[in-house]
């Protein structure tokens, strides 16, 4: 089969890796390079951590998740996966039935007191009184790596065809076709359209109404030399116990420190560049001056701002089928990344009419609208001919 991806973020580029390895023509389209700097997967950093509190289905399939990214690090024979563990604060009351969840999900878990945190990790800057959770079988993803390695396999496969610079305008769920603002057509026995944050611009009102745009802004800071030993050994912590949720990257493989908070993400209309306004700059800068122990603003070495969908309903990503083998894919922010390896599985399997094999994960395995038979959902696509 021939599968036209629109978008080259982390989704579209895994699952044309997906597809590929089972022997299948892919055509990948991006509005920009590839993979572009802009896009939401091109960052230092993005964090697996396999707990999802009372959630033993999505939890389970984080820990797979961490399993898959093993298995990709040595099919693209690039190291990416750092397992620092990742560290989560919660109440005294609530760790023992997390480290239970994740034990049921096969991962291993310790629980640190409010104590022992602070005498593990003094540099952090928890939240007072708080406890946490350490899992192993959790990270911190490299993810311009990941994107680098996946474009430059696919750029050498024999079945693999990349489009950067062409803006997908529109579909044709009827005939599998994309229509590119080149005039130029993309035409296969399948579509999926990845397009990240931009997705509302390729579906139709009544699909894009249902995705909410968000916008986050980060700090990228050089820690002193003197902690840089400590920091290095710190796992991700995807949550400091502050009311905020401040939550931090440590400094590994080479990349800074990255810090954020989800006081410091915002509802917003388009997505307009990445450049970190002022206001939410300073509103990160004072958050962590009053979290972290010696933290100064020359620190910094970068800010930028990221952009992500979240469903309406479930704040979670939107898996539509929009015809025959024609799927959108709009993933979302927290998560999409560190699931990537189950959805390219999934939806990779959806497209070339393989069966797919459960994920654990609600949107994939129960997606939002089921065409039936060959020629659907036509009125779902703005732009269609
Ligand atoms: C601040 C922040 C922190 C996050 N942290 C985590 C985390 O720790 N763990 C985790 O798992 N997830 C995390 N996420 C979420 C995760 O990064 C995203 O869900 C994921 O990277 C989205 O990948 P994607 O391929 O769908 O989109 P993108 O990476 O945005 O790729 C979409 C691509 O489509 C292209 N495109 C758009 N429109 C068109 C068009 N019309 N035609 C052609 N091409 C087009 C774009 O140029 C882009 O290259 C975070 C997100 C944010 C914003």
């Amino acid at each position: 089969m021939r599968v036209v991806l629109a978008g080259g973020g982390v989704i579209a580029l895994l699952t044309a890796i997906e597809c590929v390895s089972a022997g299948h023509e892919v055509i990948v389209a991006d509005q920009a390079d590839i993979p572009f700097s802009g896009a939401t997967s091109f960052d230092r950093h993005r964090v697996l951590r396999a707990l999802h509190p009372g959630d033993l289905a999505t939890t389970a399939a984080a820990v797979s998740a961490h399993h898959a990214w093993i298995e990709l690090e040595r099919l693209l024979s690039t190291r990416f996966y750092e397992q620092v563990g990742a560290l989560t604060a919660i109440d005294a009351e609530k760790a023992a039935a997390a480290r239970e969840l994740l034990t049921a999900a096969g991962s291993k878990a310790e629980v640190f007191g409010a104590g022992e945190l602070a005498d593990a990790f003094p540099h952090a800057g928890f939240h007072p009184g708080t406890g946490a959770v350490l899992e192993s079988y959790a990270g911190v993803l490299l993810a311009d790596r990941v994107l680098a390695a996946c474009a430059g396999r696919l750029r050498w496969h024999a079945h693999a065809e990349l489009h950067p610079h062409r803006k997908v305008v529109g579909v044709d769920a009827d005939r599998a076709e994309v229509r590119l603002a080149d005039g130029g057509i993309l035409r296969g026995d399948a579509v999926l359209l990845a397009a990240g944050p931009w997705s509302r611009e390729l579906l139709a009102p009544e699909l894009s109404r249902e995705l909410v745009l968000h916008r986050q802004t980060m700090l990228y800071c050089d820690v002193p030399p003197a902690d840089a030993a400590a920091w290095a050994a710190t796992p991700a912590i995807t949550s400091l116990g502050t009311p905020g949720g401040a939550w931090l990257v440590p400094p590994v493989a080479g990349t800074p420190l990255k810090l954020s908070a989800a006081s410091a993400c915002r509802v917003v209309d388009d997505v307009v560049g990445g450049t970190a306004p002022s206001w939410w700059r300073e509103h990160l800068i004072d958050t962590f001056a009053a979290l972290i122990p010696g933290f100064r603003r020359d620190w910094l070495v970068d800010t930028r701002d990221c952009h992500y969908l979240a469903r309406r309903s479930t704040l979670g990503p939107m898996l539509a089928v929009l015809g025959d083998r024609v799927l959108s894919y709009a993933a979302c922010g927290g998560s999409s990344f560190k699931f990537a390896p189950l959805i390219a599985r999934s939806l990779a399997a959806r497209l070339t009419g393989a069966d797919p094999a459960p994920t654990g994960l609600e949107p994939l395995d129960r997606p939002l609208i089921r065409a039936s038979g060959v020629h659907p959902t036509r009125p779902a696509l703005r732009g269609v001919s």
